[in-house]
């Protein structure tokens, strides 16, 4: 079985598909989120692993100065409740519409590369922003019971849930910035 390096899974090649303006080609593959050719990605309080296996449905159409990409794309994460801090976990479900052109205009569009179109950061970016930033284990969740509340481990890391995060939840991310 072939096997394509797996960071290049989404780089797409489209020169069959740009001879003629209005021509249409679906990429409609299952594959893992590191295969997007990028790391973890995370809010706060969501994340989806690198081996996390998704899908992403996109029609690509052709037009006379670029490329447009339209559909789906979806993804399971994992988080931690807001109100008691256990594990929850759903599916990030995103719709996509980018245009790549030949000549970029503003930060609306993305160049074309040659005869390929790199879908995988558009296909990052759209699974990060409709993560959740404020998860629940469950609609009904009343809270951490107090002999369950989770004890602060010294040496754990960063990363210890903190409630205060939650305020964060109203504020909007520049996503411009992958480093
Ligand atoms: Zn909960």
């Amino acid at each position: 079985m072939a096997t394509r390096k797996s960071d290049q899974q989404l780089k797409i090649g489209i020169a069959e598909l740009r001879r003629r303006p209005g021509n249409r080609q679906e990429v409609d593959l299952d594959l893992s989120f590191g295969e997007t050719g990028l790391q973890d990605s995370s809010v706060i309080t969501a994340t989806v692993p690198a081996d996390s296996v998704g899908h992403v449905h996109l029609v690509l159409e052709s037009m006379s100065d670029g490329v447009t990409a339209t559909g789906t794309v979806s993804f399971p994460w994992q988080g931690e409740c807001r109100r008691c801090l256990g594990p929850t976990s759903g599916e990030v479900v995103a719709d996509v519409l980018e245009v790549y052109k030949d000549v970029p205009t503003g930060d609306d569009t993305l160049p074309v590369d040659g005869d390929f179109v790199d879908l995988g950061p558009v296909v990052r970016d759209a699974v990060v922003l409709a993560l959740p930033l404020a998860p629940l284990c469950a609609e009904d969740c009343t809270g951490p019971e107090p002999e369950e509340y989770p004890v602060v481990v010294e040496g754990e890391g960063e990363a210890s849930p903190d409630p205060r995060w939650s305020a964060l939840s109203d504020l909007r991310f520049d996503t411009g910035d992958a480093e």
